[in-house]
């Protein structure tokens, strides 16, 4: 495993002393709010504490009356549920389900499986520590944690996204080189996904020291460019799908 490196505190645009406009603030204040009271949330049934997921969401405990409501795509998601257990192979898709979504992003481990690998601790197929390749905002631990904690859970993330307090999206960017390294060092050094992370670091400027070193010179050593998807297809034939590799 890497370690992160110590990066100097960076000025918040809402900290940022030549803001001399008081209605900056106001108007501030107004987007953490409406945007912690609707949360699209696209949740990953990783492992079986996804079973919770349903009662919490229908109308026995209805998680939609706080604003939380589903969604399928991670473009339009702005919270990742990671609900349970993670293989070394699932990690990989929850990675690049992670940098498809747009910032600010946030990312909850549901069961003690995301936490320290919990009941497969000793597996050789599973990620122990979700928080080492991904930023992790919010872990609700349990056995299966049941649909009361999920929703405590919840409002806690809704409450720091409305104070300001959630921010660990920005992590992946200052400190991508931490992240990068755990992942290779899962995948091999070769492992690459189609998302320019530094590229989008430096467009929220949030480039710091961290944010690349020696797993990133890695990366552009390896990277492939992407081959397009394509399809050949005559009636009576079989589909065929050439470009598509198992990353
Ligand atoms: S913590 Fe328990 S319920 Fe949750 S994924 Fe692990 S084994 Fe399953």
């Amino acid at each position: 495993m890497t370690d992160k490196t110590e990066i100097p505190v960076m000025i918040e645009r809402e900290q940022d002393p030549k803001r001399t406009n008081p209605l900056a603030h106001v108007f501030d204040e107004l987007v953490k709010f409406c945007r912690s009271r609707s949360m699209f949330m696209l949740h990953y049934c990783t492992g079986c504490g996804a079973i919770e997921l349903p009662p919490a969401m229908t109308s026995r405990f209805d998680m939609e009356r706080l604003g939380i409501q589903p969604m399928v795509t991670p473009r339009q998601a702005d919270i990742l549920l990671v609900t349970g257990y993670v293989s070394v192979k699932t990690l990989k898709r929850i990675i690049l389900t992670y940098e498809q979504m747009s910032s600010p992003k946030y990312v909850v481990g549901i069961c003690s499986c995301t936490v320290n690998g919990g009941m497969y601790w000793q597996s050789y197929a599973t990620a122990k520590k979700l928080d080492e390749y991904l930023p992790i905002d919010l872990y609700i631990a349990g056995c299966m944690p049941r649909p009361e904690a999920v929703i405590e859970g919840m409002q806690k993330l809704m409450a720091d996204i409305r104070s300001g307090k959630a921010s660990n999206w920005k992590d992946y960017y200052r400190n991508y080189d931490y992240y990068l390294g755990n992942q290779q060092h899962l995948f091999g050094e070769n492992w690459q996904t189609p998302t320019d992370v530094i590229g989008e670091a430096r467009n929220y400027s949030l480039e710091g020291p961290g944010t690349t070193g020696e797993h990133t010179q890695l990366l552009e050593q390896y990277q492939q460019p992407l081959e397009p998807i394509t399809t050949h297809f005559r009636i009576g034939e079989s589909v065929t799908v050439s470009g598509e590799e198992d990353t």
